[in-house]
């Protein structure tokens, strides 16, 4: 059942509660649910909402992840979970339109905290027989002409890669969920976790919940629940998404692959982007990692001054088919850590609590797959794909 008032659960003990429905929460609650697993899933906010790190209107997911060889099998695994929903759901949520990684080769560039990542690529889709061609800036600009490839580029063509819709694989994977006896309370904060005995207790505003295992998705409100030192290690940096005009003549941007670009030697060097879905705009970004204290500090608006730095930057003469407009922005925020992995542990001092935080900007690719992996821990079963618990 879908809640949005407390009182309405009286007294129900669940065996698992999830803290935080976002990417990797509502995947969790969907795997709970089909396992037959008695589970509650709540957020502070209504999902899929716009204030955590799920929002945008699409997502990068690509087979031959140079994040990680581990995370390459986590990434297989989330398409074959993607198409299960697809059929379940009879909706359309991963749009296969290929995908190429290119590098200016002006200087090695790293990506979430990995060093050589075109090249890792090429290496993980060797190992792992992902279909892949690497092609050189001339057959790049042949092939895609909206894009400038310099004449020192380099680029990883990947057949698997395509974009998913991530407000809808939240939305449906919680659906799925409350179909299968999930419940799901909204607008919901979760103040505080104690433990007890053989649990957990969930303090809320003005009651409490009690689970025997609580799973922590909370995405970057991770550090409400971690000491001081431990919360450091997590930097929530602010992100902007641009959607930016189509020149009325150009068809270029309508069969695009997505794109990622390493345009110089720093991990702010980089531009990454999506075919067109309205046939009026691209919806581009770049990265940054300056860092905000927390996610209710992060600044939404975004100026004309930023819209103009991104358009100088990292726009100007590498895309042809534009207009140099931007129709709108949208403000999301990435959760990382140092060495950019996925953090799935115990929360400290709370051994019925698993957390999982910091997808670093990679994560969304990957939470159909990881939703699994924590409900196959929980439940002790054998793992589809193994990861490492810290
Ligand atoms: C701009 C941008 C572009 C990205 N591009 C890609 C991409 O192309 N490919 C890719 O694979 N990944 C990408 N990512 C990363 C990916 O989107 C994230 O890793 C992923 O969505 C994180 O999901 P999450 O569930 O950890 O966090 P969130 O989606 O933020 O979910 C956390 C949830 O917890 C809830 N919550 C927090 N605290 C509490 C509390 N105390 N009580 C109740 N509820 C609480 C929040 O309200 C929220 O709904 C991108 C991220 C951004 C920001």
């Amino acid at each position: 059942m879908r809640f949005t008032n407390i009182s309405q659960l009286s007294n129900k003990n669940y065996d698992v509660i999830i803290v935080g429905l976002g990417a990797v929460g509502a995947a969790a609650l969907y795997q709970f649910s089909k396992r037959g697993v008695s589970v509650l899933g709540i957020d502070q906010f209504d999902p899929p909402h716009n204030f955590g790190s799920s929002h945008g209107e699409t997502r990068i997911t690509r087979l031959a992840v140079g994040e990680g060889k581990d995370y390459v099998a986590l990434a297989m695994r989330s398409h074959q979970i993607w198409k299960e929903i697809e059929s379940l759901s009879c909706k359309k949520l991963y749009f296969q339109t290929g995908g190429i990684l290119m590098d200016s080769g002006i200087s090695p560039w790293e990506k979430h905290g990995t060093k050589s990542f075109l090249d890792r690529t090429i290496a993980f889709a060797k190992e792992f027989g992902i279909a892949h061609n690497v092609i050189n800036a001339e057959d790049t600009i042949t092939r895609f002409p909206q894009i400038r490839l310099e004449s020192s580029g380099k680029t990883y063509a990947e057949e698997a890669t395509g974009y998913l819709l991530p407000e809808l694989c939240i939305a449906t994977q919680l659906e799925l969920a409350l179909g299968l006896g999930a419940d799901v309370l909204v607008n919901t904060k979760v103040l505080g976790l104690e433990n007890i005995e053989n649990g957990t207790k969930l303090l809320l505003e003005d009651t409490s919940l009690l689970a025997k295992k609580v799973v922590l998705t909370a995405g970057g409100w991770i550090k409400d629940f971690l000491p001081k030192e431990e919360s450091r290690k997590f930097k929530i940096c602010r992100q902007v998404l641009h959607w930016l005009e189509i020149e009325s003549l150009h068809d270029l941007w309508k069969n695009s692959p997505v794109f990622m670009w390493g345009i110089g030697a720093q991990p702010e060097d980089f531009i990454y982007g999506f075919p067109s879905l309205d046939g009026r705009s691209v919806k581009m970004a770049t990265e940054s990692f300056l860092e905000t204290d927390h996610p209710d500090l992060i600044n939404r608006e975004v100026g004309e001054q930023e819209k103009g730095e991104f358009m100088k930057n990292k726009v100007a003469g590498r895309f042809q088919g534009l207009s140099g407009r931007i129709l709108k922005s949208s403000v999301c925020f990435y959760t990382v850590t140092e060495d950019g992995r996925f953090v799935i542990r115990p929360l400290q001092n709370h051994p019925a609590v698993l957390m999982v935080s910091a997808c670093s900007g990679h994560g969304f690719k990957h939470s159909a797959a990881l939703g699994e992996f924590l409900a196959q821990e929980v439940c002790a079963e054998v793992k589809t794909v193994e990861l490492e618990i810290d």
